[in-house]
């Protein structure tokens, strides 16, 4: 098996990420996370917004409707030019991105042949959406990002807020692209979460210049911080002709992934693209110099995040398989066992050790097999740290504390495992 099937089957069988409407059949491009897939979903969303929001002065929050009047996508451009470019295989008539050479190339190899390909035909990736209860229905739009919401509420938040340029807004939330070719596990979808900051700043080249790169340097540094290995990241600046409709340039920051290299998020220079075609404009209070400001934006896929940091913290060793995800990505940061489930002692004293953890960290227990059965269970959802409570615990109330990726041991005292597991976690 390689590395996606592994991690893949590994996801399915212990509650990461399932089929989306598995039992009919599946739906293609659609998934579900699992009791373990949305605390990792939701842990990677976590730490962006406390990188992105909290830990800055500069940046604010917002969370727009997924659903916007149909006039905001004509004016964005997106219902014009958000598209893909569409080929037919003539011999199986199956469709690809005329843009993925590397598929088309494995294409022409599985048929062992040459190829006919069609004319490349332009596809529309806004998905639509029929409103009311009358006929005729209101035409409208899932949005294809999420950065439009943050645009045209730019006044709202400049009107109702301290914030002053140079500032960001940040946002998460559902996208939906109608994709030529979903696949790739979560890689490719229809339905997908995005993690988005707007930048905005003075319409100034060397500005933005400098704010490109600073913000290029932030985003690599947030992956890596988090444990994605540096070595399977990589910078990719966009080609002439590559460039979103939007972008006046554009580089992507890209993960090794058993397929190849491919883009786990987007910075991109919109300049006044968007705020110009909206008709919103800045004035600073200060100076009364009104203009349209640019705009830097980091984009980001939460489920191409999800899939990477798995993919990347899969290993397998000594007969066992962990998941070493960083313990702040990981679902649970501590489970606790009593090393006997039928000495009521035992498990009294882990119970209630059970109940004060789980207070301040998603905490799991587990009572079932042995101990050595526990660790491996609890190695392959990458739980960093296990504690025991044996018969040396009732004499001394202290607890054995496993670690998960060196599986050594140490004994921490009962009254301090809150403030030990705290500072690990903020290391
Ligand atoms: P690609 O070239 O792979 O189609 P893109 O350049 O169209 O991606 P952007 O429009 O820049 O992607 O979107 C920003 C981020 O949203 C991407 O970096 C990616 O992480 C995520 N994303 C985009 N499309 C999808 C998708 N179909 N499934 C999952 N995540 C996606």
């Amino acid at each position: 098996m390689d590395l996606m099937e592994k991690v893949s089957s590994l996801a399915k069988r212990r509650g990461f990420i399932f089929q989306g409407s598995e039992i009919y059949g599946g739906f293609q491009g659609f998934w579900d996370y699992g009791p373990l897939g949305v605390e990792l979903k939701n842990n990677i969303k976590k730490e962006w917004w406390k990188s992105m929001v909290y830990l800055r002065q500069d940046v604010v929050g917002f969370d727009a409707a997924i659903i916007m009047n149909p006039a905001v996508w004509e004016k964005s451009g997106h219902l014009k030019a958000f598209t893909d470019p569409l080929i037919e295989c003539k011999l199986c008539h199956q469709r690809f991105r005329a843009d993925k050479k590397d598929l088309l190339a494995k294409h022409e190899s599985e048929h062992g042949e040459k190829v006919g390909w069609t004319e490349s035909k332009k596809f529309n990736l806004m998905t639509e959406v029929l409103l009311g209860v009358t006929e005729p229905k209101q035409k409208a739009y899932l949005r294809g990002e999420i950065t439009q919401g943050v645009m045209v509420n730019f006044e709202n938040v400049v009107n109702s807020t301290r914030v002053k340029i140079p500032f960001g807004i940040a946002q998460i939330g559902k996208a939906f692209r109608n994709e030529i070719t979903p696949g790739n596990f979560t890689f490719r979808s229809r339905e997908f979460e995005q993690m988005e900051l707007e930048y905005f700043i003075p319409p100034k080249e060397d500005e933005s210049k400098k704010t490109f790169e600073y913000w290029k340097k932030q985003r690599m540094d947030w992956y890596v911080s988090l444990g994605l290995n540096p070595k399977k990241l990589r910078f990719r600046e966009h080609k002439e002709g590559e460039r979103a409709h939007y972008a006046r340039f554009a580089e992507d920051i890209e993960y090794e992934a058993p397929f190849g290299w491919d883009e786990l998020e987007g910075i991109h220079h919109r300049g006044d693209f968007d705020l110009k075609n909206h008709s919103l404009k800045y004035k600073d209070n200060e100076s009364g110099e009104e203009y349209t400001p640019w705009v830097i934006e980091t984009s980001g896929g939460v489920d191409r995040a999800t899939l990477f940091f798995l993919l990347d913290a899969y290993h397998e060793e000594d007969k066992r398989v962990v998941l070493k995800l960083h313990p702040r990505l990981a679902p649970f940061k501590v489970a606790v066992f009593p090393l006997l489930a039928n000495k009521e002692e035992l498990t009294k004293k882990a119970n209630g050790i059970y109940e004060t953890l789980k207070k301040e960290f998603n905490t799991a227990w587990d009572d079932r097999g042995n101990i050595g059965k526990r660790y491996f269970a609890q190695d392959e959802i990458g739980t960093p740290w296990c504690v025991t409570v044996d018969f040396k615990s009732l004499e001394d109330n202290t607890v054995t504390v496993r670690d998960r990726d060196s599986a050594k041991q140490e004994r921490v005292e009962v009254e301090k495992l809150n403030d030990w597991l705290k500072t690990k976690l903020n290391d």
